[in-house]
């Protein structure tokens, strides 16, 4: 089971520049939110399944913050102290949907969309944190919290202007440049060093 029952799943688009560069978009002025549905989300070792309706799935590595209490109109420093706990997240994203569609909840939002995991990280410092995301046990992706355009309290504060967090929420904070695409087979990986590490098998629908 996914250790995770957020009321939702919120994420934040292009939050390091190489990410951005390498698709193609300008870094933004303001963190850019989307969501992932709740029923996204899988455990380790829970299959990523790949749907028909997509012919290009990537992976994006992120480092996500659980919410420990609720967090309304805050500050960043009144954020900080909100913060219970750091999980991997791989953000499962259909590229070419995201480029058709207008708004991105097919994108990111099939289900087996969200793995996360493997546990809920306590007491550690969000200034030092490293995510790295693997394919096959090969390095794709590698960033670190000081590389973020918006760092995790000014985006959980940005949040809370608009909307309530509650506790158990999930923010998935943004991916660093390398992500790629996914086929049946593959293993895929984020891990967080302090944290632990997320692993998932990729199938396509047609298996049963
Ligand atoms: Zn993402």
């Amino acid at each position: 089971m996914s250790p995770l029952r957020p009321s939702k799943i919120v994420c934040v688009g292009r939050n390091y520049a190489e990410h951005a560069k390498e698709l193609g978009n300008a870094v933004p002025e303001r963190p850019l939110l989307f969501f992932k549905p709740p029923s996204s989300l899988i455990a380790p070792g829970e299959a990523i399944v790949l749907p028909a309706a997509s012919s290009r799935v990537e992976h994006e590595a992120e480092i996500g913050v659980v919410i420990g209490r609720r967090l309304r109109r805050v500050t960043p420093v009144e954020a900080e102290l909100g913060i219970a706990g750091f999980t991997c997240v791989n953000d499962v994203t259909a590229r070419d949907l995201q480029k058709t569609d207008g708004q991105w909840a097919r994108a990111k939002g099939f289900d087996t969309f969200c793995p996360a995991g493997p546990t809920v990280a306590e007491g550690l410092d969000w200034r030092t944190l490293e995510v790295i995301g693997r394919v096959n046990g090969e390095e794709r992706q590698r960033g670190r919290t000081a590389e973020m355009i918006f760092d995790i309290p000014h985006l959980l504060a940005y949040i809370s202007a608009i909307m309530t967090l509650e506790p158990g929420d999930l923010v998935a904070t943004g991916t660093p440049a390398g992500v790629g695409p996914l086929a049946p087979g593959d293993v895929v990986e984020v891990e967080i060093p302090g944290v632990g590490l997320l692993s998932n098998p990729v199938r396509s629908d047609t298996e049963s």
